[in-house]
C-alpha cells in the first residue's frame, strides 16, 4: 500500500469516526430527551394521584378504580423510563471501533485506536500483618489455676481465690477464713 493509499485509508477512517460520534451524539440527545419527558410525565401522574387522592378523601368516596389506573399509567411510565436509561448508558458506552486493516498494511501503523482497553481492576491481595498480635497481657490479675471446690469468690468484685484467703488478692476486699 503506497503513502497516499494510507493517507486516503486514514482520512475516511476519520470521516467514518466522525460520523459515528455525530450519529451517537445524536441518539444520546434523543435519549436524555425523552427520560426527561418521561420523568416529567411520571412526575405530573404522582401529582395527578396525589390530588385525585385528596379530593376523594375529603369527599368522602376513595374510588380505588380511579387510582388503581393511574397507578397503573406511573408503571408503565416507569418501565419506559427504565427501557430508555438503559439504551442511554448503552450508546454512551459505545466506542468507535476501525475497521480490520487488510492484508499487506505495514504492521507500523499509528493511527489511533479507540477499543476498549481491558483494565485490570482486579486490587492485589491485602498484605500480611506486619507484626504477629501481641502476647497475652500481662495484668498481674491473671487467676491462678485452683481447682473447683478449693476456691471462694469474693463478695466484691467476683474474683475467684483460694478458700484460704483471708483478703481479696484482687480487690483488697477482707473475707475471712472459713
Ligand atoms: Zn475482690
Amino acid at each position: 500500500m503506497s503513502f497516499l493509499d494510507q493517507l486516503g485509508r486514514s482520512a475516511s477512517q476519520m470521516v467514518d469516526r466522525a460520523k459515528f460520534e455525530a450519529e451517537k451524539f445524536q441518539r444520546t440527545t434523543r435519549l436524555q430527551g425523552e427520560i426527561g419527558e418521561l420523568r416529567h410525565q411520571i412526575h405530573s401522574k404522582l401529582a395527578e394521584l396525589g390530588q385525585r387522592t385528596y379530593e376523594l378523601h375529603r369527599a368522602g368516596q376513595i374510588n380505588s378504580a380511579t387510582i388503581a389506573a393511574l397507578a397503573q399509567a406511573i408503571d408503565q411510565l416507569r418501565i419506559d423510563l427504565t427501557k430508555r436509561e438503559e439504551e442511554l448508558s448503552n450508546t454512551q458506552a459505545e466506542v468507535f471501533v476501525e475497521p480490520p486493516a487488510p492484508a499487506g498494511t505495514s504492521a507500523g501503523s499509528t493511527s489511533p485506536r479507540s477499543q476498549h482497553v481491558p483494565v485490570e481492576d482486579e486490587p492485589p491481595p491485602p498484605p500480611p500483618p506486619a507484626t504477629p498480635p501481641p502476647p497475652q497481657a500481662q495484668t498481674g490479675k491473671t487467676q491462678p489455676d485452683l481447682s473447683a471446690g478449693d476456691t471462694k469468690t469474693c463478695p466484691s468484685c467476683s474474683y475467684t481465690m483460694p478458700m484460704r484467703a483471708i483478703f481479696c488478692p484482687n480487690c483488697g476486699f477482707r473475707i475471712g477464713n472459713k
